[in-house]
């Protein structure tokens, strides 16, 4: 079968005729016509250049410019600024066929001015935000010689011990979906040709998230259906919004490693998604399907991956060292070679490289369109709506600008380059991140913040306790930041232990044990477990890692000037035991009539099933009332070709502006294969005072209710549905039935 899909795959690769008018198809053709075989294999590699932004060209990269003047590397990784990208495109500028340099880095979230981590921004359910965060990201970038980011990474994950989970947008396909898109068109801008725009890829293609008990890396087994239903719509929706390129994955897809496996890449993604752009393996993917196990020697993995659509080779050099034998022996056809480079040349024609190979290179823009103060104010606009508050007894929160003495207590009170987190760009080595403290201090200097340090992040000492119990029994207030070490996720970063780290929790109960009113700042990449201070403390802040401004915006919603929205894209457990847990799960035959009943229902006797913290659960310094006032809905009986359209009553019935994100879940009560207890299927952000009331409407159609039956067609079936609307996956406010008929 895996030749017959590589035939109908090549048939579609194949341009039609109204591609052949193309002039870009024409330009491509042209330059393929004048190149050697070994050309075209070195526009398929892609080289690590240097890790720093600006340094002395070491002897390993004068090898590397070696190559590229020789025409055999199309693209390098890992150079940033545009003095030393010069110095990589001069090199290939150097080469017979001049055919310029890409020049990628995984510009994760922001360059110069770091954003929130992408699950800290998910929280925002913010498309438009976060767009705009990737706009400002890509104009760094592009205006310091990157053309190319490998992001956004769009894996749906169910595992918080994956310490690749900060990189996503969380459990959820259909606000990753949302999410993917926007990531691409902020990246891509007005399109590619702009110079303010660099390529996208989306990554790891696919089901990498999956990967057994979170560990990096590792297989993944899974039915089609449930990738197609959770794992492939974000990646579907990239390749929608035009994505230039996908990166595929390190792992196995039942028993395929991604790299090599051809129903990814060329059945679904070139043929069925008709993607035109083209495919970079990950750092090394080609090489490591020989630990696997998969292919022998480098030569029959380069086979392997070029038969399965792999286009580019990152750094694992079987491409450079294996492909001319192959296609002498015959075993590799120029066919393919051909197709692999087409795609690669086009992207390079797209983004006006052939016209102008410095058009990114210019120092002059560098220089001016980096860190520019509103696009800090973008930054910080984002950190605020990360931020997840989970917890406010007592109305604790917003602090009073009146208080006289404020306690700071734990290890990242005065965190300061560590609030960037996980994959983000050393791009300014001199620059100044306010801490919490600091930003406290600057805004409120009428009020004397008095510090303790605790206890360190990851060990046992408690020996600083009785000091952070002392300050904090000065104090009328104590704000405790804690939390992981910024690089406790990220990649190859899982946890089996995903607790609060070393003597943390310990030393929030000694604080709470004082009586004072705490509130408790976490930070990480993932969801942590703290489940005495979920129960004790009255306040807590759930602030991720949120970047260059993360010190400035969390004093902002401390004190009130701006009211946390921010709602989970993930779910909370209560122990590493339920993992994986996420909200769209299937019924069971043995329903659960309530939490204790775990004699009859699926359920451990220890624990309840229900999570620590819900899919879509984050308060608001308000309230919202959901109120039933008005006909809800006009029918409750629609045609498969009908939208369902109903609406209700969101009112602000606390002391304070905010807003709401209103989530709407469905059901499908009977279906054939099982359909999970619910669905988010569509969510409004809506912004109200005090006091204001305002008319929500939504429409429900088709695509809402369809779903991949047993031979993978997308497809209704008739019969009764629940709608539910409300502020967290479990917390449903409205509930209806409706039926569609045939
Ligand atoms: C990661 C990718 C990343 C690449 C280049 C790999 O190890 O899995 O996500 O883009 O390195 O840095």
């Amino acid at each position: 079968t895996g030749c017959i899909l590589l035939l109908l795959a090549l048939a579609f690769a194949g341009k039609s005729v109204s591609a052949q008018d193309d002039p870009i198809d024409k330009k491509v053709d042209s330059v393929l016509s004048k190149m050697t075989l070994d050309e075209k294999i070195g526009q398929l590699n892609q080289y690590n250049g240097d890790w720093e932004a600006t340094g002395p060209v070491t002897k390993d990269v004068g090898n590397k410019l070696d190559e590229i003047r020789k025409g055999r590397v199309g693209a390098v990784l890992n150079i940033m600024g545009s003095a030393h990208t010069k110095i990589f495109q001069d090199a290939a500028m150097q080469s017979r066929m001049k055919i310029p340099l890409l020049f990628g880095q995984d510009v994760i979230h922001g360059y110069r001015i770091t954003f929130p981590i992408p699950l800290a921004e998910a929280c925002s359910w913010d498309t438009d935000a976060i767009e705009k965060a990737e706009r400002i990201a890509a104009t760094e970038a592009a205006a310091s010689g990157i053309n190319w980011t490998f992001a956004p990474m769009v894996d749906i994950a169910r595992d918080p011990r994956w310490g690749r989970v900060m990189e996503g947008a969380g459990e959820d396909p259909y606000l990753g979906s949302l999410i993917a898109a926007a990531r691409v068109r902020g990246f891509q801008g007005n399109g590619l040709g702009n110079t303010d725009a660099v390529m996208a890829c989306a990554k790891h293609f696919a089901a990498y998230g999956a990967a057994i008990g979170g560990r990096d890396y590792n297989s993944v087994d899974m039915s089609l259906h449930t990738l197609w239903e959770y794992y492939l719509p974000p990646f579907k929706a990239a390749a929608d919004a035009g994505v230039a390129t996908f990166m595929n994955s390190f792992n196995d897809l039942n028993g395929t490693p991604a790299t090599g496996s051809v129903y990814l890449q060329r059945e679904v993604l070139k043929r069925k998604w008709n993607f035109k752009g083209f495919v970079v393996s990950d750092w090394g993917s080609i090489g490591e399907m020989i630990p696997h196990g998969y292919a022998k020697d480098n030569a029959e993995a380069a086979l392997i991956a070029m038969t399965a659509g792999n286009d580019m080779d990152m750094e694992s050099r079987s491409y450079i060292n294996n492909l001319a034998k192959l296609v002498a022996d015959n075993k590799v056809s120029f066919t393919l070679i051909d197709d692999a480079v087409s795609r690669i040349l086009r992207k390079k024609f797209e983004m006006g490289l052939f016209d102008d190979p410095y058009r990114f290179i210019n120092p002059g823009r560098e220089k001016s369109a980096l860190n520019l103060p509103e696009n800090q104010d973008a930054a910080k606009d984002m950190a605020h709506k990360s931020m997840v508050l989970l917890k406010n007894d007592h109305q604790i929160l917003p602090l009073s600008k009146q208080l006289k003495i404020v306690a700071l207590i734990g290890p990242l009170v005065k965190a300061k380059k560590e609030l960037k987190g996980f994959w983000s760009l050393d791009v300014d080595k001199n620059e100044d991140i306010p801490s919490l403290m600091d930003a406290l201090q600057k805004q409120n200097p009428q009020t004397q913040y008095l510090f303790s340090y605790g206890c360190n992040i990851n060990d046992q000492s408690k020996a600083g306790f009785a000091d952070a119990v002392a300050t904090a029994q000065k104090a009328e207030v104590v704000i405790m930041a804690m939390g992981e070490a910024p690089d406790m996720t990220g990649e190859a970063k899982s946890k089996s232990n995903i607790h609060l780290p070393g003597v943390q929790e310990e030393l929030i109960k000694a604080v709470v044990e004082t009586g004072k009113p705490v509130v408790v700042i976490l930070m990480s990449g993932r969801p942590m477990i703290f489940n005495w201070t979920a129960d004790h403390a009255p306040a807590i802040l759930y602030a991720w890692w949120l970047g260059s401004q993360g010190g400035n915006a969390m004093a902002d919603v401390l004190y009130g000037a701006y009211n946390p929205s921010g709602k989970l894209p993930i779910t909370f457990p209560r122990t590493e035991g339920q993992i994986p847990i996420y909200y769209n799960h299937l019924n069971t035959g043995r329903p659960a009539a309530s939490d204790n009943d775990v004699n009859y229902k699926s359920a451990y006797i220890d624990l309840p099933n229900s999570p620590k913290y819900a899919f879509g659960y984050g308060l608001s310094y308000t309230h919202f009332d959901y109120v039933d006032d008005e006909p809800f809905y006009t029918t409750t009986a629609i045609k498969d070709n009908e939208n369902l359209s109903i609406s209700f009553t969101l009112k602000n019935t606390g002391k304070y502006a905010g807003e709401e994100t209103v989530q709407l879940y469905i059901r499908d009560l009977v279906a054939q294969p099982l359909r999970p207890v619910k669905e988010l299927k569509d969510f409004r952000k809506v912004y109200l005072q005090a006091g204001e009331s305002r008319r929500v409407s939504f429409n429900i159609t088709r695509d809402m209710l369809s779903f991949y039956n047993d031979n993978l067609e997308y497809t209704t079936q008739p019969g009764e549905f629940q709608v539910m609307i409300g502020s967290a996956s479990d917390d449903i406010r409205l509930k209806r039935t409706f039926e569609l008929t045939n």
